[in-house]
């Protein structure tokens, strides 16, 4: 019997375990699709492939297994690489598959013609074009392969038209050719085990920093004991939120950087010390703090500051044996110690400060009101998707995970246009896996502005999406309806429109229209509350909360107007 590329191609998929695959179908993938389909591989159509690629490295996040993009070649491809330079920046699995002009046609002007491989390259662990249909097992295990190993990333494959729908024999495609099985996890050596047990248990002011590695090895268990039985201080990083419980008594994310300022010794499990956490230098860390850095990728140790103690190892194993080793030596941090006390007297001034804040219920909106009562209202178990500038930073803050893989953000990359394609796959997994459980994802006006449209795959796929939007009317900040006018009136209007103002007062909520439902328009607490409850009861459709704030709301009282600010 004769089998084509397209089954080729995906009959490996399944076998190497893929489950889903996101992308938008078009000469020559639409068979491919439906090859896809056919194994029980589950397809969902997006409205933009950036979307797709985003939609699959974020199942790739929260499965370990990567998702798959699928397009259509030139255009199609080159609208996935920001989606791959995200996930190969943020470390996550990713397989990407494009169509690619026929190789007859080739080098002639052929159709969406492009150097698909080449322009892939850079973004990838692993870029190949099978040479022939009977490779393509071979190179479908290695490119799944290539994405989870060592430190996950990016793969790509590449298939010309005639390779997907090039036939030969069934019996001489060596389709149960390979299959690598899980891999074992990597086991630290034990002498530094040892070495940073010696270190910790000297510290005096210890911390502990979890970084999204530590979420996507799956390390919550040990590390929420080793947090509870050392009584360490520890401080997630923004999707290592929820490793340990962000209401655990031992975070002190409300003391960040006094807990990063002070702190002798470091314990960094899965994350890089980038520009995220300010590469562990002079001011923002002690100059003598001495890192315990923990990593599956050997090559990032003592990148920025050299490490006291560098281990080679998954997380998961890591922190088994140094809770073991700790405990043995009896090392606990006394809650009345010098240590904990100034972390307390901090925290509560913060959280002072915030409250303060979230209290002030004057109109238009703040802020930190809309979180406060967003978080009073969205079930505590909710997976949280959040973009946006000030949305996204003060809403890190005060938006609580207690879960692990609960979080998906801008990331390492700091990307804006992640939402939508992030929480189209946090839906489709919480339906597969945690049918209860709600996707809440927090959007900036202009965040959300890149791929709005993929309101249209939520309703397809009958995703429960609560997309809130705090809406300031333009990045950073905005400007009132007369104040816009004003500057707009003052000249020509793209010299005048300041670049960071969008529309005032968008109804963005107007989009559930389009599918004859309506959306929330919010400007007060309340009319937010009423927003949520009646969202959380939708499960079969997204829905939209549309919050009008003050589009001059910023973080605390400004001290500069917005034209002489100069930190942006
Ligand atoms: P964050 O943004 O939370 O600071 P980063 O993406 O900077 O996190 O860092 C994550 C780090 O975790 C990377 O250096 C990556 O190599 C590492 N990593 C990923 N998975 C594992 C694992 N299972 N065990 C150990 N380290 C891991
Ligand atoms: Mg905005």
């Amino acid at each position: 019997m004769g089998i084509d590329g397209n089954n080729i191609l995906a009959e490996s998929l399944k076998r190497q375990g893929i489950e889903y695959v996101f992308g938008i179908v078009g000469i020559p993938v639409i068979e491919t699709s439906l090859a896809f389909q056919s194994v029980g591989i589950k397809y969902v159509g997006m409205r933009n492939e950036q979307a797709a690629a985003y939609a699959a490295q974020a199942i790739g996040y929260l499965t370990g297994k990567p998702g798959v993009c699928l397009a259509v070649s030139g255009p199609g491809l080159l609208h996935c690489i920001g989606g791959m330079a995200n996930a190969q920046v943020n470390c996550w699995p990713l397989l990407v598959i494009a169509g690619s002009c026929p190789e007859d046609h080739e080098g002639i002007g052929g159709f969406q013609e492009w150097l698909q491989v080449e322009s892939s390259r850079l973004y990838c662990k692993y870029a190949v074009r099978p040479p022939s249909p009977k490779l393509i097992p071979l190179h479908v295990e290695r490119a799944v392969r290539s994405a989870c190993a060592g430190r996950p990333g990016v793969a790509y494959l590449d298939m010309p038209a005639t390779l997907l729908t090039a036939e030969v024999d069934e019996d001489k495609v060596p389709l149960d050719f390979y299959n690598a099985g899980p891999l074992t996890l990597a086991h630290p050596d034990p002498s530094l085990v040892d070495r940073a047990a010696e270190v910790l248990s000297k510290a005096e002011r210890p911390l502990v920093i979890v970084g999204k590695g530590a979420a996507y090895g799956r390390a919550e268990e040990p590390i929420r004991k080793l947090v509870e039985n050392t009584k360490m201080p520890f401080l997630p990083t923004p999707m290592g939120k929820g490793v340990v419980p962000d209401e655990s008594p031992y975070c002190v994310s409300t003391a960040r950087t006094q807990a990063l300022l002070k702190a002798d010794v470091v314990l960094l499990l899965g994350a890089r010390l980038n520009w995220m956490l300010h590469f562990g230098q002079v001011p923002r860390f002690a100059p003598d703090v001495k890192i315990i850095q923990v990593d599956i990728s050997p090559e990032e140790f003592h990148n920025s500051v050299k490490s006291e103690v560098a281990v080679h190892s998954d997380i998961k194993p890591f922190v088994d044996a140094l809770a073991q080793k700790l405990a043995n030596k009896k090392f606990s941090l006394q809650p009345s110690g010098g240590w904990w006390q100034a972390l307390k007297e901090k925290q509560k001034k913060n959280t002072e400060f915030v409250e303060a804040q979230a209290n002030d219920k004057s109109l238009p909106l703040n802020y930190y009101a809309v979180f406060k009562t967003v978080q009073a209202h969205i079930p505590k178990d909710s997976l949280i998707v959040s973009e946006g500038a000030n949305t996204m930073d003060i809403g890190r803050g005060m938006l609580l995970n207690n879960l692990p893989r609960h979080r998906l953000d801008a990331g390492t990359f700091g990307t804006m246009g992640v939402g939508p394609g992030f929480a189209v796959a946090a839906a489709m997994w919480c339906r597969d896996h945690a049918p209860n459980k709600r996707v809440v994802c927090v959007e900036g006006d202009s965040a959300f502005g890149f791929s709005g449209m993929e309101i249209e795959t939520m309703f397809r796929y009958k995703l429960p999406v609560i997309i809130v939007i705090v809406n300031n009317n333009g990045i950073y900040s905005g400007f009132d309806k007369e104040m816009m006018e004003d500057l707009q009136g003052s000249g020509d209007v793209a010299q005048c429109t300041p670049p960071t103002a969008l529309s005032s007062e968008v109804r963005y909520e107007k989009m559930m229209e389009l599918f004859g439902f309506s959306g929330h328009l919010c400007r007060t607490t309340q009319e937010i509350e009423a927003a949520l409850k009646e969202a959380v009861k939708v499960t079969d459709r997204p829905s939209i909360i549309n919050i009008l704030i003050n589009p001059q709301a910023n973080r605390k009282p400004q001290t500069f107007n917005w034209l002489t600010e100069s930190k942006l």
